[in-house]
């Protein structure tokens, strides 16, 4: 079923049935390329929220009596029909985030990926035996830990989701995520992949609803065993207290400001061309998305004369039109912020180098912007930008650069370009971050851990380290006869 504008008329998928729910209360989904509403989300209820925790209590029971091949099986199901619906997944993503075809269907595509990445380490959810007195058998095992709360944001509307769902499936938990309002329709057409593929009912549950009516009443809930967010750190902070409150394990995948230091032996060129390509990427809207750019002070000038070519040959625009590289923002709020970001930079001496004003006409657009003379005081420079805004900012020592980049709470990504392996080990041992790329500003692998340090949260996702936190460590000694 599609709305008048084409758009999938969005659903919550409780207990196995594609449910309105929310006794007739709705928002509205905007196209941020047109401010156009294309749709409507529904809202939870208490009454859903409550059918949706009975769900997965009862889905949690079926789901880790399933064999585990089963459970491999089934999840396998579903990342072939993510890939054979990547396509229209991702223009159903572009309509209600705006990012690029391209990109869309690049990360349906990938969210399948991830998933076959995940059902398979389902399979060496090793426990261990430890040698112990005779006849004692001593064991440890790890257990699926339970019902799992998540809550996902707007900006990777089928990677984020697909990441917590696939993880705790294939650890053996249960699931209700409240996926992003703003971007509803792309979660529920990746859930509706889950529930084809055969997925028992009450095992993956899907819910939309005013955020922290939802989140308090998941959380509060006996039912729930973990609380899993990706999002903002103020956010993030709220979720995690009242989880403390509740004694639950939280896993938090929160927001960064990610330091990208151009050593002095570095190639200038090469380093502006590979850094500017991730800062535009999804318009500066991801959690590691470089945005303080620590160039020494020799090679400041080239750097900047090709990080603003990079950003001038951006295409902006509406991400279903052909030859698009960077859609609109995702939303007003960013938005707004972006705008404030910039206008208090220049109220400080900044310059805008590029871009800094958004065009005329509809859609919540803004164009690449390069900053300099930005000083450190300016709110850009410790507020997480999540646009596309990029201060460049020289030094004269890679120390000093160093104690910027650790300077701020985050503690999320960080990048470095040097043709030195001593400095290379320099900055690996340095900085305070829980992912770290050097000379390229690599995005996320399935195979290896993401997550933060500090301010930035705590746990890990991908890897074989994405189930940890799905899992429970039991420790069984058995005296035999
Ligand atoms: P926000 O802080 O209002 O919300 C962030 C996310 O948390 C949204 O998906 C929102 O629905 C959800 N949320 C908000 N309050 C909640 C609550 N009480 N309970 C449960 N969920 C709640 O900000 P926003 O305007 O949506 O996004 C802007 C900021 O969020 C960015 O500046 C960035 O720092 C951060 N963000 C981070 C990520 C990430 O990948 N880590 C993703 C999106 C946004």
């Amino acid at each position: 079923m599609t709305t008048d504008h084409g758009h999938p008329a969005v659903r919550m998928y409780i207990a196995g049935e594609w449910c309105q729910g929310g006794a007739g209360r709705t928002a509205p989904i905007v196209n941020p390329a047109t401010e156009e509403a294309i749709g409507e989300v529904p809202l939870a209820t208490a009454a859903d929220l409550d059918h949706a925790l009975a769900a997965a209590a009862d889905g949690f029971r079926r789901w880790r009596a399933t064999p585990v091949t089963e459970r491999t099986a089934v999840l396998h199901r579903a990342a072939v029909f993510i890939a054979d619906r990547a396509e229209h997944i991702g223009r159903v993503m572009t309509r209600e985030q705006g990012k690029p075809l391209r990109e869309s269907a690049g990360e349906a595509r990938r969210s399948a990926d991830a998933l076959r990445w995940h059902a398979d380490d389902a399979r060496r959810a090793y426990g261990r035996i430890i040698p112990s007195d005779p006849g004692t058998l001593l064991t440890v095992r790890r257990e699926p830990l339970g019902p799992v709360a998540a809550f996902v944001p707007w900006n990777f509307p089928a990677g984020g989701p697909n990441r917590k769902i696939s993880s705790a499936l294939a650890a053996g938990c249960s699931l209700i995520i409240k996926a992003a309002e703003e971007t509803p329709a792309t979660a529920m057409e990746l859930v509706r992949c889950y529930a084809d593929a055969g997925l028992p009912p009450g095992v993956l549950n899907l819910v939309f609803g005013e955020p922290a009516e939802v989140s308090a009443h998941l959380i509060d809930s006996p039912v729930t065993r973990l609380v899993a967010f990706t999002g903002s750190v103020p956010v993030g902070k709220l979720l995690a207290a009242r989880a403390g409150a509740v004694m639950k394990p939280t896993l938090m995948e929160l927001g960064g400001h990610a330091p990208v230091i151009v050593c002095a032996d570095a190639d200038p060129v090469t380093a502006a061309r590979r850094a500017a390509r991730a800062k535009w990427a999804n318009a500066g809207q991801v959690c590691t998305s470089p945005s303080r750019f620590l160039v020494h002070a020799s090679l400041l000038e080239e750097f900047t004369a090709e990080f603003v070519r990079a950003a001038e040959a951006v295409v902006l625009g509406d991400g279903t039109a052909e030859g698009t590289t960077m859609g609109p923002l995702a939303n007003e709020r960013r938005l707004a912020a972006v705008e404030r970001l910039t206008a208090d930079a220049v109220a400080r001496g900044a310059k805008v180098l590029t871009g800094g004003e958004r065009p005329a006409g509809p859609g919540y657009f803004f164009p690449p912007t390069v900053l300099t003379d930005v000083p450190g005081d300016a709110e850009l420079m410790t507020e997480e930008p999540f646009g596309p805004l990029a201060p460049i900012v020289p030094f004269d020592d890679l120390d000093e650069a160093l104690a910027t980049a650790n300077a701020l709470p985050y503690g999320l990504a960080a990048y470095g370009f040097t043709r030195s392996a001593a400095t290379a080990e320099k900055l690996s041992d340095t900085l305070e971050a829980g992912i770290l790329s050097l000379n390229h500003c690599g995005g996320s692998v399935h195979e290896a851990p993401s997550g933060g340090v500090k301010d930035s949260g705590h746990g890990r996702e991908g890897g074989p380290e994405a189930l940890d936190a799905y899992l429970v460590t039991k420790r069984v000694s058995h005296l035999l006869a």
